[in-house]
């Protein structure tokens, strides 16, 4: 997911003024009591053409190609009551304001992607969640602001950068963005609800993510390799790589992550200064004073090792889990972003909190996942520097590797990140 500036979008005068009498015909339809007909201005082309030509043929929620496929024009707020929000009736008043407005794939808004369980709903249709249900905006008169959803807005400059992607191309919540008080609060991580409404981890999604990322990794190792030694080889590389991650470009948030993760390369992080300081968010910068203490953390100081089994005491008895190197944890036949939404697939409850439901052996006894993490909380290891290991430790998360001359280039980005978290 990349941020779309909606700012420079022009609408036609005629369109406007048929959406405006379309939605005074709603909202007769709504204070009758009927049920409301939607005329579908939306898709019209005055209208989709100079949406689609913001950032070019991509959905703004998964960034795969559209073209050719005529994507839709979703409603972010769903003109039809949200699914998981009982007896609202939608949000009637958005459905002809263009800033309600996404280019969106059929897969993201309205199915059609399918995993191996089945268990998943249908896609976003009209899924729009809340961290905070009881502000859920009710009438046209009501303040959206106050509402602050689950799922990513590609239109919001904040949401983009919280999301990130493991080298096999899977999304995750980017390990230098820890969960705001109120997702802590609700137990709920906008970044795993966003995967869950759009399915953005979709086989294909996940391969072409792949498919980029080794791309960018091939060339900032090579452009690291050969070091300036062959200009023109050299320009043709940094060239290829700002291509990639050009947000008309498909995939490019997962571009940008492959870029990210070698930044720990100094060539790297000097010849990709711009571009890694625009993909460092201010408010990414306030947050980093939070404490990040996750399973690659406790890998990291070696309380629990890549590869170690996972228990849990599952509805029908114990089930088994493994922790695999960059932090996912595998159970049955597919690894999970986390420990809550692997434990939420063991238990099928939604509020199974994976610190507490997993347990793994600690110096000869089965302990809790949560009480190994609260002894690193209160031996201290949260000061400044342990952070910074913690921020460190990511950066292996993130280039999936632990080999020595990564460890000896995470000694000297110590202190180039002293001031740009990845
Ligand atoms: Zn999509």
């Amino acid at each position: 997911m990349r941020y779309v500036d909606t700012a420079s979008l022009t609408i036609p005068a005629g369109w406007r003024q048929r959406a405006e009498r379309a939605a005074a015909k709603v909202k007769d339809e709504i204070e009758a009591g009927q049920e409301p007909t939607f005329p579908s201005l939306w898709s019209e082309h005055p209208l989709r053409d100079p949406l689609i030509a913001i950032i070019g043929q991509k959905c703004w929620y998964c960034e795969t190609n559209v073209h050719g496929s005529n994507p839709d024009v979703d409603h972010y707020r769903p003109k039809k009551g949200p699914a998981t929000a009982g007896t609202h009736s939608g949000y009637w008043w958005l459905a002809y304001k263009p800033d309600n407005y996404r280019i969106a794939c059929k897969y993201c808004n309205s199915g059609g992607g399918e995993f191996e369980d089945g268990t998943r709903p249908a896609a976003k249709v009209a899924l729009f969640p809340l961290l905070n249900e009881s502000d859920r905006a009710t009438t046209p008169s009501a303040d959206l602001k106050l509402e602050k959803p689950v799922l990513l807005d590609p239109t919001d400059k904040n949401d983009h950068f919280l999301i990130d992607f493991s080298a096999d191309g899977w999304p995750q919540r980017r390990s230098t963005a820890p969960l705001s008080a109120l997702e802590r609060a609700a137990g709920i991580c906008r970044v795993e609800g966003s995967i869950e409404i759009c399915r953005l981890d979709r086989d294909l999604l996940n391969e072409g993510r792949a498919g980029k990322m080794e791309e960018v990794t091939k060339a900032v190792k090579a452009i690291d390799a050969i070091a300036g030694t062959v200009p023109t080889a050299s320009d043709h590389l940094e060239q290829m790589v700002r291509n990639w991650i050009d947000q008309r470009n498909l995939y490019s948030g997962a571009a940008l992550s492959a870029l990210r993760a070698h930044r720990y390369l100094p060539l790297i992080e000097k010849t990709f200064a711009t571009e890694l300081a625009a993909d460092s968010p201010e408010a990414a910068l306030a947050e980093r004073t939070l404490a990040i203490i996750d399973v690659i953390y406790l890998m990291g100081v070696g309380v629990i090792s890549p590869g170690a089994l996972l228990t849990g005491n599952g509805p029908t008895g114990e089930v088994t889990a493994e922790l695999l190197p960059d932090g996912r944890i595998r159970y049955g036949a597919r690894p999970y972003a986390s420990l809550d939404s692997a434990a939420k697939a063991a238990t099928g409850a939604a509020d199974t909190d994976g610190w507490i439901f997993w347990s793994t052996s600690y110096k000869g006894s089965l302990q809790q996942l949560s009480t190994l993490r609260n002894d690193q909380l209160s031996g201290n290891r949260l000061s400044t520097g342990s952070q910074q290991d913690a921020v460190d430790i990511s950066v292996c998360k993130l280039s999936n590797t632990r080999d020595a001359a990564t460890t000896a280039a995470l000694e000297q980005i110590m202190a180039l990140r002293q001031d740009c978290p990845g």
